[in-house]
């Protein structure tokens, strides 16, 4: 039998999603193995990570109530691309190929649930209130990714904003965030305006 601070380590971990238990139980050994120092920084690396918000305009994670990318005056602001999460935004950012901002829907529509958490009334908002120029859908190539997307561009149409979509080349029923740089970069650049 373990100890008991090791156990309860053990169910921390586990409960970590695709940690089963034995994958738990060589993360705490490692652990154990450790320095203080690393251990400490580890520790607290893991109580700052609640100082850490939703940015209040495009729903990214962030540090204050408005992120860095909504904050830097050089990205223009009136170019939004529109991702289901903050995992989509590093993926894009890590092409260097984007240089407009964000609005991060928090998921996508479902055929099954209607989902009140999404962030699309927000977006209508934003549309009208910042004279948003272009709306950029990069929902992953999912169906439901799609639908969303669909969903999105006949909300969008009246409100006479230009409206693209990534170009293909991502590979169907694959996420954004395990797309490569270039091919990423590449729909970008190949972006379809949607009529
Ligand atoms: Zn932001």
């Amino acid at each position: 039998m373990y100890p008991k601070s090791f156990q309860k380590l053990i169910k921390n971990f586990s409960s970590l999603p695709s940690i089963g238990p034995k994958h738990a139980e060589r993360l705490v050994l490692f652990l154990f193995k450790k320095s203080q120092e690393d251990i400490k920084d580890f520790s607290e690396n893991l109580l700052d990570i609640k100082n850490l918000q939703f940015c209040k305009r495009c729903h990214n994670i962030s540090e204050g109530d408005i992120c860095q990318i909504c904050a830097n005056a050089k990205r223009d602001q009136k170019t939004v691309c529109v991702v289901e999460d903050p995992l989509d935004v590093i993926s894009i950012e890590r092409t260097h190929a984007y240089h407009g901002v964000y609005h991060v829907l928090g998921g996508v529509i479902t055929a099954t649930e209607k989902d009140d958490s999404l962030k699309i009334p927000d977006l209508f908002e934003r549309i009208k209130k910042e004279g948003i120029a272009e709306i950029i859908l990069a929902t992953n190539p999912t169906t439901e990714g799609d639908m969303t997307s669909l969903y999105l561009k006949r909300k969008l149409h009246p409100l006479g904003v230009k409206i693209t979509r990534l170009g293909r080349g991502l590979s169907t029923g694959a996420d954004l965030e395990y797309a490569d740089e270039l091919t990423l970069s590449e729909a970008l650049t190949n972006r379809k305006e949607l009529l």
